[in-house]
């Protein structure tokens, strides 16, 4: 049973205000901090700030912090609901408490707050792994998957002050045996790359961005992808590292259908969606490329899926589907893409995330679950993406307190299945579809 439900405003990763929210049960005190992205998608849920001149640049979240406190908490607790059984149950009385479609009125990141807590105190209740609290809500079966970790290993875009438009250049081990195996290959080549910046940029170029990757002076994804090339191959990984890129370009879409590449310094280099294709198409042919998400803006649905009908690889949406089933449905009917980002707080309650990762399964795709630019040190995604099987996370370089923590928590939870003896898989070259995995 909820006895009581807090709040408090606390701060992310970029020392932005967010929401902490702490629901108490008789079987503990149990907490969750909530994330914020930079490159936020326009039809993501709404996140409440209080835009109050002078104080934190009007980014507070006393508004949200006071409708936890005020109205979803008191509710909650006079409903008497049990988490340990009724997730689902209060995520829907929430989502009607708040009455809107994007959870404008109590703010996303109040109710997501409260459903991360109560998932937690469910698990606690049950006397269970959050993992396996979150895989039985999922209706999850068969042998655990450790994911591959896609490293964010260069930052651009809005993430970061260098010229590069891109936003994330990822390496995932795909080649390694175990998630641990995975994180030593990825921290070695990001070692690496520091080195080959620092040889080739100076020291000053070796500086990092908001999700822990370094952000040296260069601007085209050639520049970065070679960099990346020379980094793996030095380590001696060219057949088990293989990469992945989030150019985030709803950040430079424009509003005449094209897109500018220069758009960070204002040195305009315009690409038509035919031009913005032939260049995704040349990185995929040059490169060892597996993933590529939100190469078009989010309602750029035509060259979404023009590009979809050859595309060789992984085609996420991010800012396209905002973790909405609504929004996955429309994609499908299009044909525009074969695979779902997962951000819990695109759409504010843990359960509605895990129905739209259940409803693309069902449609053949592929689930990748992520951080946001803004996280915090709450290692909440580690779990869930192990009890959803998906196969893949993004969760920053390997490097920075707030993307660590998940990555350190996946390894704890790798080894904690071992040592119980549950079978329990490395995904692999099998990140997309780890169902294909034998045992
Ligand atoms: C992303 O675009 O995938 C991302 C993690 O960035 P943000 O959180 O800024 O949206
Ligand atoms: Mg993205």
């Amino acid at each position: 049973m909820i006895i009581a439900v807090r709040a408090s405003q606390r701060l992310d990763s970029r020392g932005i205000p967010t929401v902490q929210v702490e629901v108490e049960t008789e079987f503990g005190i149990h907490r969750a901090l909530v994330p914020s992205g930079a490159s936020t998608g326009k039809h993501e849920a709404v996140e409440l700030r209080d835009k109050v001149d002078g104080v934190y640049g009007g980014k507070g979240v006393g508004k949200a912090v006071r409708n936890v406190q005020e109205i979803i908490g008191p509710a909650l607790v006079k409903r008497g609901f049990n988490p340990q059984t009724q997730l689902r149950d209060i995520d829907r009385f929430v989502r009607d408490l708040d009455g809107t479609p994007n959870k404008a009125n109590l703010g996303a990141n109040a109710i997501l707050g409260v459903s991360m807590a109560c998932a937690r105190a469910g698990a606690a209740s049950s006397g269970i792994p959050l993992y396996e609290f979150l895989r039985k809500e999922a209706g999850i079966e068969g042998p655990y998957v450790m994911l591959v970790p896609f490293l964010n290993v260069l930052n651009g875009g809005v993430h970061s002050g260098n010229t590069m438009a891109f936003q994330e250049m990822m390496i995932a081990a795909v080649g390694a045996t175990s998630f641990e195996e995975a994180m030593r290959m990825g921290s070695e080549v990001y070692h690496r790359l520091k080195q080959a910046i620092l040889d080739r940029y100076g020291a000053p170029a070796t500086g990092i961005g908001d999700e822990g990757g370094f952000a040296p002076p260069v601007t085209l994804p050639e520049q970065a992808l070679d960099l990346l090339a020379t980094a793996v191959a030095d380590c001696g990984y060219s057949e088990q590292v293989k990469f992945g890129i989030d150019p985030a370009s709803s950040e430079f879409f424009r509003g005449d259908g094209s897109y500018d590449l220069g758009f960070k310094d204002k040195s305009p280099n315009i690409l038509s969606p035919a031009d913005l294709q032939q260049l995704y198409n040349r990185l995929l042919a040059e490169y060892p490329i597996v993933l590529l998400e939100d190469p078009f803006a989010e309602d750029d649905w035509h060259t979404w899926a023009a590009f979809n009908k050859t595309c060789p690889v992984e085609l996420v949406g991010d800012d396209l589907l905002v973790t909405n089933v609504e929004r996955v449905r429309m994609a499908d009917s299009r044909k525009a893409c074969n695979s779902m980002l997962l951000k819990v707080n695109q759409i504010g309650t843990v359960t509605e995330a895990i129905e739209a990762a259940s409803f693309a399964f069902s449609l053949g795709w592929s689930v990748f679950v992520s951080h946001r630019s803004g996280e915090t040190t709450d290692d909440f995604i580690a779990d869930l993406t192990v009890g959803l099987s998906t196969g893949h996370l993004k969760s920053g370089a390997p490097c920075r307190g707030e993307r660590v923590v998940k990555y350190n928590r996946l390894v704890d939870i790798e080894s904690e299945l071992k040592a119980a003896g549950k079978t329990c898989l490395y995904a692999g070259a099998h990140f997309r579809f780890p169902s294909e995995l034998s045992v």
